[in-house]
């Protein structure tokens, strides 16, 4: 089905940029001017998925966003003029699942939009297996031998992808692809300080390694040969 978008923006210019847009990938799109009337829309035709400007007249961004997740757990991309931690973090305090600062290019937005609709895809819970590793995808929690850890968000979306293919070297490009989904252009070290922490959690007590650096290319989850 066809996802739902609703875009809560002020500014026509960025609101019509954003509606032509969508409407060319295909998603049904609603859009608001106001928080007020973006709250009303989102009670009549539920969305699938919110992009919620910060800053709007009358009821600002931050309040809409609390509305918004307390009535329902809909994903919330925030549109923000200024990259500042403080914006970033009362956003994410509010309940927003990410944010996007402006100016901004649409493939950009585009990325985020799937990456947060990708997470709605129902799946029932289970666990996955490999050698004494263990991670539960309902509690999103790892377990190694018998001792459990909790894993972040990050954390979690990378083992989940060695988990579902064990055995097989992962590409530096394919983990990119997968788990951050859009550029952090450069060269980036983001992967290497993840594993890191992943190894940190999985080979406590001196256990042995299981994921492992494929030098040049990438990473492979396997038993110690
Ligand atoms: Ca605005």
């Amino acid at each position: 089905m066809t996802a739902r978008i609703l875009v809560i923006e002020d500014e026509d210019r960025i609101r019509e940029f954003i509606n032509r847009g969508l409407n060319y990938e295909g998603y049904r799109v609603d859009t608001a001017a106001y928080g007020q009337t973006g709250l009303d829309l989102a009670r009549e035709n539920p969305p699938d998925l919110v992009l919620l400007d910060l800053m709007l007249p009358g009821i600002d961004g931050l309040e809409v966003c609390r509305r918004l997740r307390a009535a329902s757990d809909v994903p919330i991309l925030m549109l923000t003029a200024k990259e500042t931690i403080e914006d970033r973090v009362i956003g994410l305090d509010a309940g927003a699942d990410d944010y996007l600062v402006k100016p901004f290019a649409f493939d950009e937005l585009m990325a985020r939009v799937r990456a947060l609709l990708r997470r709605l895809q129902p799946t029932k819970p289970q666990v996955y297996r490999f050698d004494d590793l263990e991670l539960d995808t309902g509690t999103r929690q790892g377990r190694r031998g018998d001792r459990t850890f909790d894993l972040t968000a990050k954390e979690y979306e990378l083992l989940e992808l060695f988990m579902r293919h064990p055995r097989q070297v992962l590409t530096r490009e394919v983990i990119f692809d997968h788990v951050w989904d859009y550029d952090f252009g450069g060269e980036s070290n983001i992967i290497e300080v993840y594993v890191r922490y992943l190894r940190q959690k999985t080979e406590s007590n001196e256990l042995p390694r299981l994921i492992h650096t494929v030098r040049g290319i990438g990473y492979v989850l396997r038993e110690e040969s």
